[in-house]
């Protein structure tokens, strides 16, 4: 067939649509493509934007998790207050350089110092000022040993320095001196010059001596209490001698500790009587420790169970159990002493729980504190003690004029009893201005309201000092001393018929 123009035309035709219609599916393709790869990109940014994001967040969770570790590492080796070095720190770090010492042949000495006073200027000016006083003593105490030294506060007023590489006693010596001098300087706090002392006990590391890193530290702290028992302000060094009066002292605070369930305390009652006629008209509950078949005065011993607040408080609960379980057979009141330990709502309830359980008339219990006691914390104490005595206890403001007497304590806390302390007493008959001053508070007491107990009377000569008054009680040798149940019983009976 002969091919004409016409149909190479139509030919054209038919490819140029061809070519029209492939050009314009290209292009859409081509856009589609385009789309596609946009949308890709966008996602791509989108996710990276998330990546981004995401790796920000875990920074800043990383950041935020070793910022606490860091807090919490601190806070599990650091003292809170001071920022120097923990218990666990001082202890662990004393185990490696014990163990250096031992292995490498290396040396160093161990200082315990325990500062003179303090609790009284806790108890005085209240725990804000202890804790500046605290404050200043760690600074004191870093400035003059060296950066790598460790210096620790194990609790409280105790601390703790490591002088590392150091086997010159007079060195040791120097920088023990020079502590005692620095600490005992002026502290001002709050425009007052507070003055605290300190008692040092040394050890110096040596190693011909059997012993764990234990042993080192009780060895200062051994040698620490000797400082103190001379008379404090001063550094020992520590010598085998005293390892056996240490022994025997902490065999003494563990029985101390177990005497309440090796059933080994026991209460003594002290007649408190009439000044009028002498009758008894109460007692006081004193108690008394039987260490193997000896008789211990509560000084000895009230002072370790009042460090451990759960002791002192389960004794003193175990007192006022046994007493008042007992108190419907007789007629007269029972006075407790209350450590200001146990100033606080679990006095209460076991007050409560007391009086649901057994029969007896509140105001024939006295409760006994004292007015040192009451500075540490006055306006929980005076809570409590409102409470109480709502409650229909009395209470007896304890050893009056001793310490820091202040009137503050008659003004804000009603006190229905005022214990004079002896001593007062006993200044009493030295002058004629001292009876004056007895007298005094006798008639201050009076006009508040407040009934009178005078203690510690041992001489017939006291009672003509002031007249007898149905106000005034006394107790004292004179009349009885502490006795344990048994006798007392045998006492009022006979007393009452
Ligand atoms: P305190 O509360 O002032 O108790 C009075 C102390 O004076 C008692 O000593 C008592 O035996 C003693 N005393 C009484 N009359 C005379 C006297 O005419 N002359 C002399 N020289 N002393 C007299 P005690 O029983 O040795 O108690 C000493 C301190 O121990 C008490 O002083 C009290 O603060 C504390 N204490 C005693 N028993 C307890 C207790 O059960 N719980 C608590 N928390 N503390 C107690
Ligand atoms: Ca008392
Ligand atoms: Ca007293």
């Amino acid at each position: 067939m002969e091919i004409t123009k016409d149909m190479l035309v139509d030919e054209i035709k038919v490819l140029q649509k061809a070519a029209k219609l492939h050009a314009k599916y290209s292009i859409s393709q081509y856009k589609r493509v385009l789309n596609i790869v946009d949308e890709l990109e966008k996602e791509k940014s989108l996710l990276e934007e998330k990546v981004k994001q995401r790796t920000n967040h875990l920074e800043v969770e990383i950041a935020q998790k070793e910022d606490l570790t860091n807090k919490l590492e601190k806070i599990a080796k650091y003292d809170q207050l001071t920022g120097l070095a923990n218990r666990y720190l001082f202890l662990s770090e004393l185990e490696l350089i014990y163990q250096e010492a031992k292995l490498l042949n290396k040396t160093f000495s161990l200082l315990f110092l325990d500062l003179d006073g303090f609790k009284l200027i806790n108890d005085t000016y209240g725990h804000d000022v202890g804790d500046v006083l605290l404050k200043v003593v760690s600074k004191r105490i870093k400035a003059i040993v060296r950066q790598d030294d460790m210096v620790a506060r194990l609790g409280g007023d105790e601390f703790t320095i490591i002088l590392r590489n150091i086997d010159d006693k007079e060195k040791v010596k120097k920088i023990s001196t020079l502590l005692i001098e620095e600490i005992q300087k002026a502290i001002q706090i709050n425009n007052l010059d507070v003055y605290v002392g300190s008692s040092i006990g040394i050890y110096m590391f040596n190693k011909h001596e059997e012993q764990t890193y234990h042993d080192v530290i009780s060895k200062a702290d051994i040698a620490m209490y000797e400082s103190k028992k001379a008379g404090k302000g001063i550094y020992t060094f520590f010598d085998n001698t005293m390892q056996k009066e240490v022994q025997e002292l902490t065999i003494m605070k563990h029985k101390i500790k177990h005497a309440l369930e090796d059933g080994n305390f026991i209460n003594y009652f002290q007649p408190i009587v009439s000044s009028v006629n002498h009758n008894i008209l109460g007692a006081e509950v004193l108690i008394r420790w039987q260490n193997n078949g000896k008789i211990i005065s509560p000084d000895i011993f009230i002072p370790i169970l009042e460090d451990d607040i759960s002791l002192i408080k389960d004794v003193t609960f175990w007192q006022l159990e046994q007493v008042v379980s007992v108190m419907y057979k007789h007629n007269i009141f029972f006075s407790f002493n209350i450590s200001a330990k146990l100033l606080h709502n679990e006095l209460i309830e076991k007050l409560e729980e007391l009086i649901q359980k057994y029969e007896f008339e509140p105001s024939k219990i006295h409760l006994e504190v004292t007015e040192t006691s009451l500075s540490t914390n006055m306006v929980q104490a005076s809570n409590i003690l409102l409470k109480v005595k709502n409650m229909g206890f009395r209470l007896s403001l304890d050893d009056f004029g001793t310490g820091y007497s202040s009137l503050a304590y008659l003004r804000e806390l009603s006190f229905n009893i005022l214990k004079v302390d002896k001593k007062f007493l006993d200044d009493s008959t030295k002058s004629d201005k001292n009876r004056k001053l007895l007298l005094a508070i006798i008639n201050m007491a009076k006009i508040l309201d407040m009934k009178i107990i005078l203690e510690g009377i041992e001489e017939n000569h006291q009672l003509s000092i002031f007249e007898k008054d149905k106000y005034i009680k006394l107790q004292g040798f004179l009349f009885y001393k502490p006795m344990p149940y048994d006798k007392f019983t045998n006492l009022i009976e006979a007393n009452t018929i």
